[in-house]
């Protein structure tokens, strides 16, 4: 602790409106140098207690404040964020390792957006009513917010994936207890600094920094949180799941993938493989709905190899900071280790690495030998069976293997435990309607990938989650239904 310089950054958590210091602190660190970024609140249950009791008590103000009123705050927060959208980008590449290209054009206009969308989403529901004349009775459903909303997001799109879960949160009327990753929290506290500002009162947005298993941990189990909205890894739900259940909370689990690419011999190549690539390799491949198996129709499987490993290795990895970079760091060292194994599993099971890893070399700025830094990666020949083609590997790797026939492909795709996104590629409109209609999974792209209208529900199948998102989604999540009949 000592060793630290005076100027590091060391962040607070924000409960009742107000920056808190913490007994105990880790160390965050800048994925692309290796070193210490900031300090991150070590918090636990006496934190998360004092954040609970905290929304409690502005959970009666903020839930009877009418939607048009809740909407204005979130658009003035969306405005804020706006703003300052480029120290948001900055900080949010230098503390995920994330290009700023994708920082600036992705996470933080999609955070503004998320509150935008919210704040309009909020004031267009409308409740059911149906008449039962023979009783003389008329019946109607009407929605209220649940109270205490606990938030669990992860590190791979940090203030996106964050915001994603506050704004339909707060604008149905709860009032929230928010914990980023331990590895990426820096925008959610400089979110933090906004929403005094933005007329968010005091109580209903409060962020509590730390570990899953302290401080997340301690949120899953408290008492006065009825509802939990996570996203992140399939292992850390079934926990999540374990000890919720004596309370019977209601869970939303936006989970991990293991995302089949469909190409057919029909498929527009020149759209197909710039699209598959970014599939494969945005954000270092860290995005669940990344692509990780990319099954070919034999007839153009050698011509799409070809074409796609020359193209991947074009994609320039380095400094996240340099607008010309296409591939940052990945999260840490550890996660690092875990994808390059992925690779060498591989290699040992007879695959054939074709690019990337192991394969070609890899040259770094000065600035970033210390960096957590990968190739694109692309193996072929992969057995079905190998963990490369089952688990999540959640980096810049992606398998590519042949397959004959339409039905053998889906049963192929389907053949994983995870079902989140699937991609299809061909120029036939039939096949496509029953392809996509056969995949296991929440989501089909066909002929594109990660085009979303956030009105239409999101979320997996399998082990890939439970429950879905998006504007009616969210709003029947993050509220509770009642049903009323009058006699007349
Ligand atoms: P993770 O499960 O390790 O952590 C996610 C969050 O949960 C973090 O804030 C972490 O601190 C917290 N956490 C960990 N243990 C906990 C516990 N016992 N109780 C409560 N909270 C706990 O996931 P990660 O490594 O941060 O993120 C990567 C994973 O997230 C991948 O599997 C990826 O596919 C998934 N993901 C899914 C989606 C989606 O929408 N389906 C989106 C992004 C990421």
């Amino acid at each position: 602790m000592m060793a630290h310089s005076k100027a590091l950054l060391v962040l607070e958590n924000f409960i009742g409106g107000k920056f808190v210091p913490c007994s105990s602190y880790i160390d965050s660190y800048n994925p692309s140098t290796g070193d210490v970024y900031y300090r991150v609140p070590d918090s636990g249950k006496e934190e998360v207690e004092a954040a609970v009791k905290a929304a409690k008590n502005a959970f009666p103000v903020w839930s009877s404040k009418s939607p048009l009123e809740r909407s204005q705050i979130l658009n003035k927060l969306a405005d804020l964020i706006e703003h300052d959208l480029e120290a948001f980008a900055q900080a949010e590449s230098k503390d995920q390792g994330k290009t700023i290209t994708f920082a600036r054009t992705v996470d933080i206009p999609r955070a503004v957006y998320n509150f935008r969308f919210f704040a309009s989403s909020i004031l267009h529901h409308t409740t059911e009513c149906t008449e039962m004349a023979t009783m003389g009775c008329v019946h109607y459903t009407s929605r209220a917010p649940v109270g205490v909303a606990g938030l669990i997001s992860p590190w791979n799109l940090p203030l996106y994936l964050l915001t994603w879960k506050i704004a339909p949160a707060i604008a149905c009327g709860n009032t929230v207890v928010a914990k980023p990753s331990e590895m990426t929290s820096v925008t959610a506290w400089m979110m933090c600094k906004l929403l005094e500002e933005a007329g968010v009162p005091h109580g209903v947005v409060n962020v509590v920094f730390g570990t899953g298993a302290k401080a997340g941990e301690a949120l899953v189990c408290h008492p006065d949180v009825p509802l939990i909205s996570f996203t992140g890894s399939t292992l850390t739900a079934q926990r999540i799941m374990e000890k919720s259940a004596p309370h019977c909370k209601r869970l939303s689990l936006e989970l991990g993938g293991k995302n089949p690419a469909i190409v057919f011999d029909d498929a527009d190549l020149t759209q197909c493989i710039p699209t598959t690539l970014r599939s494969s390799f945005a954000n270092q491949g860290e995005i669940c709905l990344c692509t990780s198996r990319i099954f070919v129709q034999r007839g153009i499987y050698s011509e799409f190899l070809k074409r796609f490993v020359a193209e991947a290795k074009k994609w320039k990895v380095g400094n996240p900071s340099d607008p010309t970079v296409n591939v940052g760091a990945l999260i840490s060292k550890e996660h690092l280790e875990k994808v390059r194994s992925y690779v060498k599993k591989a290699q040992a099971e007879g695959a054939r690495v074709l690019c990337g890893e192991g394969v070609d070399s890899l040259a770094l700025p000065t600035g970033n030998q210390k960096g957590y830094f990968m190739l694109p990666t692309v193996i072929a020949e992969v057995k079905d069976e190998s963990c490369c083609m089952q688990e999540e590997i959640f980096g810049p790797v992606t398998c590519v293997v042949a397959f004959d026939t339409e039905e053998e492909v889906i049963e192929r795709a389907n053949s994983v435990k995870y079902g989140l996104a699937a991609t299809v590629w061909s120029s036939n409109v039939g096949r496509v309607h029953r392809v996509a209609q056969r995949l296991q999974s929440g989501l089909v792209w066909t002929n594109c990938w990660l085009v979303r209208d956030l009105n239409l529900p999101f979320g997996g199948m399998k082990a890939s989650g439970i429950g879905r998102e998006g504007a009616k989604d969210s709003y029947e999540f993050f509220t509770e239904v009642k049903t009323i009949t009058i006699k007349h």
